[in-house]
């Protein structure tokens, strides 16, 4: 695999990226925060039309979902270039374990996405529990999930994010605060996990737009879990850090924090039950 490199830029320009075939894109501090528009990401959503692909942690919505918000904030991104950490979760587990048992935490969206896919939903006993970002956890929520993985489900999250940035630009809690709940009644939990760092999404999204890696760019604004992800992958990385950052340009490396951040783990198809 040839040497990939990682530029740092501190704001969005349809230029860095023109010189490759498929361009990745992560979506929360890159393209919005908050759920609006961050400055400069309708050119580039616009100047990047014909390569961009959303790959993003968010497991809150699915690609079509996620599609109607970006447009009517004026990013018009189709849904089948939407790569999303729960809608994959939720299609991995449907294609691997049909008609599985699986206790879905999360929004609605991938609630709907399951039942639609077969998915049963009981509530007493599950094959899987499927943690995702899911705002009504509850004290009692975790405790049914826990006594569900004693009983032999497997645990399956879908990204390790502790928390993402809002509007303002402070933390929005996220699965992987959920996850480290979970953690802090079982510490072995060794979950499976779909998010970046992991290399699944943009697996998932170079395959369907049939690019190599080498000719792809990622461009997100965490080291950690962006420029993991596309150091396991093979791609280029364009790391868009905040103002005041020094600007590394050209800089041939592992990204900073090459590591499970964020309180992450690396995957597993193991779980120990507490
Ligand atoms: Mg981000």
């Amino acid at each position: 695999m040839r040497a990939r490199k990682t530029t740092t830029i501190h704001a969005l320009d349809a230029a860095h990226v023109a010189d490759y075939a498929a361009v990745l894109c992560d979506l929360d501090g890159c393209l919005v925060a908050g759920g609006l528009p961050l400055p400069g990401a309708e050119d580039f959503v616009h100047a990047c039309a014909s390569t961009l692909s959303i790959v993003s942690n968010n497991s809150a919505d699915t690609g079509v979902t996620l599609s109607r918000h970006l447009r009517s904030i004026g990013l018009p991104v189709p849904p089948e270039r939407i790569f999303l950490a729960g809608e994959l979760a939720v299609r991995t587990i449907a294609a691997e374990r049909p008609g599985a048992r699986v206790a879905v935490f999360a929004e609605p969206p991938l609630r709907q996405l399951a039942s639609g896919l077969g998915l049963e939903q009981p509530e007493d006993r599950a094959d899987v529990v499927l943690l995702a970002r899911d705002t009504q956890f509850t004290l009692a929520t975790l405790e049914r999930a826990l006594r569900l993985i004693e009983q032999g489900a497997d645990l399956v999250v879908t990204n390790p994010d502790l928390f993402h940035p809002n509007a303002e630009g402070r933390p929005v809690p996220e699965t992987g605060a959920l996850l480290a709940a979970f953690r802090a009644c079982c510490p072995d939990l060794a979950p499976r996990v779909f998010g970046k760092p992991e290399p699944f999404l943009i697996s998932e999204a170079l395959s369907a737009s049939g690019v190599s890696a080498a000719h792809a760019v990622f461009v997100g604004d965490n080291p950690a879990t962006d420029g993991a992800a596309a150091a396991l992958a093979g791609l280029d990385f364009l790391h868009l850090a905040p103002a005041g950052q020094p600007l590394a340009a050209g800089a041939s490396s592992q990204p900073a924090g090459h590591s499970h951040a964020n309180g992450a783990r690396p995957a597993s198809l193991e779980v120990t039950p507490c």
